[in-house]
């Protein structure tokens, strides 16, 4: 997957590129290929970048522990303006600093678009914070003991709720 140049990209039919997406991403861990497809469109002063894309990740169970396959599928769609970056202005530090945030989403428009980093990032964003193998998973059952969860003293209730809220 070839970062696109963004120059190229304005004299391009339409202006926009599509283009097909079957491989392993570095620094991504999958196990199938990503496939499918991404468009970038060029609008002047912006990109507008889309893709249909999925590929299929080994998960761990918060649970159980137990590993498990995840379907990964992507639809994500973004604008990334076209600027150049911002000159070192060492008065202006703080502002820049609050600036930094929009920065990251725009590239120069003499630069580089890097279709593969973009992809990453985007499927980064799909995978589940809280990754259950099955919805009603049990968890890790302590061994020949019965139902020992109530708390005995109440005081410990409230720690209790907190431990399920944060096992939830
Ligand atoms: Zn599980």
């Amino acid at each position: 997957m070839e970062p696109i140049f963004i120059p190229n990209l304005a004299q391009a039919p339409q202006k926009s590129e599509e283009v097909e997406v079957k491989a392993f991403l570095a620094d991504l861990e999958t196990l199938t290929p990503v496939r499918g497809k991404v468009r970038v469109e060029h609008h002047g002063n912006f990109l507008q970048v889309s893709c249909h894309v999925e590929t299929i990740i080994t998960c761990t169970c918060d649970r159980c522990l137990q590993q498990y396959n995840h379907r990964l599928v992507t639809n994500a769609s973004e604008i990334i303006w076209l600027q150049e970056p911002e000159a070192e202005n060492d008065e202006f530090n703080i502002e820049r600093e609050v600036a930094m945030e929009d920065l990251v989403e725009s590239v120069s428009p003499q630069g580089y678009f890097d279709v593969q980093e973009w992809l990453y990032q985007q499927l980064c964003l799909e995978i589940p914070q809280r990754q259950l193998c099955n919805l009603s998973c049990p968890g890790i059952q302590p061994q020949g003991q019965g139902e020992t969860e109530t708390p005995v003293d109440s005081r410990w209730a409230s720690l209790q709720a907190l431990k399920n809220k944060l096992s939830n």
